[in-house]
């Protein structure tokens, strides 16, 4: 309808005013950046020791704070960003193997274990490689912030007649049933360090990918999250294989 139009145009127009502001602040933020660390160095050669602490810790947590802002734009220039997946035969466990690659560092000084199960039967699937790997990334972060006192997240994958999927299972806090609709909303965290914009940003990739998310949890003992992946040979085998010519 017009009025729709209307409406998602003026979404559009918002979300482009909004992508050049976050754009904009982050000039003067990379400004700060470099003028803290030039403070940081000049407080590095004062005598009196006493100062230099106090003074370092001060531009530290400056430094932090900077960061921190740093991930939210960043975060939120992805989400506002028009995503079409550029879709390719991939094997899901491959895709988690390489982002827990990636996220070695994090991953290092936690007291956290991490099981796979990945059987060899399991088909790849069309899927954008950099979006999935988004969206394996988010999950694992929340699974392992959501266990900062250690524990076991089990990380499998499933095939069934229409998907291919990943489960990931931690044994943290679990989320408060009131509260299951709501991770998903932008800016909704329960953390002092979030950004609220993680969930949101698997449920739009997944969403693009004609993709499903579940999510089973107990309040006070862990969730499981699955992230189901559409076959795209069970949507040939629908439509019935091509047949040659005898
Ligand atoms: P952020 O991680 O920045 O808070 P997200 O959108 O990724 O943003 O997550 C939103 C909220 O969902 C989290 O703050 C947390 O309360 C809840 N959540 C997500 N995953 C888990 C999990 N595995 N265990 C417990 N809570 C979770």
């Amino acid at each position: 309808s017009t009025a729709e139009s209307i409406e998602s145009e003026r979404l559009h127009a918002l979300s482009l005013l909004a992508a050049g502001v976050a754009h904009e602040i982050g000039n003067p933020l990379n400004s700060i950046n470099i003028h803290l660390q030039l403070l940081d160095r000049e407080i590095g050669c004062l005598e009196n020791e006493g100062a230099k602490t106090e003074l370092k810790e001060l531009v530290d947590v400056s430094r932090k704070e900077v960061a921190r802002l740093d991930t939210i734009i960043r975060q939120f220039l992805k989400a506002l960003r028009p995503s079409m997946p550029e879709r390719k035969p991939h094997r899901l466990s491959e895709l988690v193997e390489e982002t827990l690659e990636v996220m070695k560092h994090e991953l290092k000084d936690r007291r956290m274990l991490i099981e796979t199960d990945f059987p060899a039967k399991i088909p790849p699937v069309a899927v954008d490689e950099t979006q999935v790997k988004q969206v394996f990334f988010n999950v694992i972060k929340n699974a392992l912030q959501a266990m900062d006192d250690g524990g076991i997240l089990k990380i499998e994958t499933h095939v069934s007649d229409r998907f291919v999927s990943v489960a990931l299972e931690d044994n943290g806090p679990g989320i408060d049933p009131d509260q299951l609709g709501a991770i998903y909303e932008p800016y909704y965290t329960t953390k002092t360090e979030g950004t609220g914009l993680g969930m949101m940003i698997v449920q739009r990739i997944m969403r693009d990918h004609g993709g499903e998310i579940e999510i089973n949890t107990e309040f006070g003992r862990g969730t499981r999250l699955t992230l189901r992946f559409p076959r795209e040979d069970a949507r040939l085998n629908l439509l019935g294989a091509p047949h040659h010519n005898e």
